[in-house]
């Protein structure tokens, strides 16, 4: 006799929904809360729109690009499925969605992931189970198996005058430290290898909820950056911090680098390296000493990695500041540098500021840029030859495997190609490093175990 579940389960039809989700991370995380909420209620994942019965488009809408991006996935969820809920950060100018696409059935901003389920009930109600509908407790997630996106906050007290983000997202809102670790727990339990901390501003992680106090694991924390990472330092996996703006008390952190707790990397988007430029973005912290400090923080923690992003061509950007910012990335010597000619965000402050740099000056400074970002990086990475060290494998083929090492961010950062075989995804591996090109290491694998320095990684 079949069992009652299974009896239920011929009985009814599963609703299925189809996803698209643009974007950074942080609308990566989001998609995956929506997924695990709509899995939970018993709703299936389509892996097309032509099986789903409808297809919701997370969208993202900070630069043109992205707006044209999203506007043509929703247009070719319409044509090949017909019933289409929007969200997202596009979501907050829904006037530009209906406008082109008016068909859609709804649109919704972002974070509003009650609205969006609540959307998904009105065209396609739930048909739960609960003998069936069971969701991992890590929840849904896109990334592979091996690593993890953590969003500590939503939003951004900031004001930077290229950015919309405050007025898409909202000001900044911290989630609990103790939500946050707990969260970090399941994942590091499902067998998680790395969990990346993400969010607009990292360091300014709980100063909305006045650095609330919470316990975990019995032990008393505050909602506040440097207790987080000390924290999440105790789960035994690879931590990378993310979208850390250089406030004094960054410094804290990287005693916990040199000493392994977390990953002695730190992504940091100075934007640009001229203080006037800087002072016009408005950027965070813009009259902080930077470069002292990251010379200080080098000698504390020999090994850290610093990645950055950088704009050239900002409104008013003159030959010498310029010329100032290639100086800087000289004397900062960043291993991992990204780089964006200035575009008009509409709705930017920036927008009204005088002195748009024509757009054959653009390409000249940043041919320029990355020219010398290059030279940079392929230096640095020459010194990693002859070096070993344990690195985390992503994906096999035909040549070997493509791993990374702690230097080294999924889908940003450059990649260590091990040859040979025998390795799967998600393993870790102990390599000696062969090889360097301007953005990536060669690499065989070692024969003997590689010292650990410090925090033990989990298996
Ligand atoms: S820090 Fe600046 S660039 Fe980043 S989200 Fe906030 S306003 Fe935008």
């Amino acid at each position: 006799m079949p069992a009652p579940n299974r009896r239920r389960a011929a009985s009814r039809r599963v609703p299925k929904i189809g996803f698209a989700s643009l974007g950074c991370p942080k609308a990566l995380v989001d998609s995956e809360r929506i997924l695990t909420r709509l899995r939970a209620e018993g709703y299936e994942i389509s892996p097309t729109y032509e099986q789903a019965d409808l297809v919701v488009v997370n969208t993202c809408g900070f630069i043109d690009a992205a707006v044209d991006e999203s506007l043509e996935t929703i247009g070719e969820a319409l044509e090949r499925n017909g019933r289409v809920i929007v969200t997202g950060c596009l979501g907050a100018r829904p006037e530009r969605i209906l406008e082109r696409h008016p068909r859609v059935l709804k649109v919704t901003g972002p974070q509003t992931y009650a609205e969006v389920i609540e959307a998904i009930h009105e065209q396609l109600p739930p048909q739960h189970d609960p003998f069936l509908d069971l969701v991992p407790p890590q929840g849904i997630r896109l990334t592979p198996r091996h690593y993890a996106y953590l969003k500590i906050s939503e939003g951004c007290n900031n004001s930077c005058t290229f950015c919309i983000i405050p007025s898409l997202r909202g000001r900044l809102s911290s989630r609990r430290i103790d939500e946050v670790l707990g969260e970090a727990e399941r994942l590091a339990a499902a067998g998680v290898k790395e969990i990346l901390v993400i969010s607009q501003d990292t360091s300014a992680y709980g100063a909305d909820i006045r650095y609330a106090p919470a316990t975990w694991r019995d032990t008393h924390y505050q909602t506040r950056f440097i207790d987080l990472a000390r924290a999440l330092g105790t789960l035994g996996v690879w931590i990378r911090l993310h979208y850390v703006y250089p406030y004094p008390h960054v410094d804290e952190v990287i005693p916990l680098m040199a000493g392994r707790q977390v990953l002695p990397y730190l992504d940091i988007p100075f934007q640009h390296g001229s203080p006037s430029v800087l002072k016009r973005m408005r950027r965070p912290a813009h009259s902080e000493d930077v470069l002292a400090r990251i010379h200080r923080w080098r000698r504390q923690c020999p090994d850290l990695t610093l990645r950055s992003t950088f704009i050239v061509g900002f409104p008013g950007e003159t030959d010498a500041e310029f010329e100032e910012l290639l100086q800087w990335l000289d004397e900062a010597q960043l291993d991992r540098v990204g780089c964006f000619k200035y575009s008009p965000v509409e709705g930017a402050a920036a927008n009204e500021l005088a002195g748009h740099v024509p757009q054959d000056i653009q390409e000249e400074r940043y041919a320029r840029f990355m020219e010398r970002a290059a030279g940079i990086s392929a230096r640095r990475l020459q010194r990693r030859i002859g070096q070993r060290m344990r690195v985390l494998v992503d994906s096999v083929d035909e040549g070997g495997a493509i791993a990374r090492s702690e230097a080294d961010a999924p889908e940003i950062d450059g990649v260590v190609r091990i040859a040979g075989t025998g390795l799967k995804p998600g393993d870790w591996a102990e390599v000696e490093i062969t090889g360097a090109d301007v953005y990536d290491l060669l690499a065989r694998r070692a024969a003997t175990t590689v010292p650990s320095h410090g925090a033990a990684e989990r298996n």
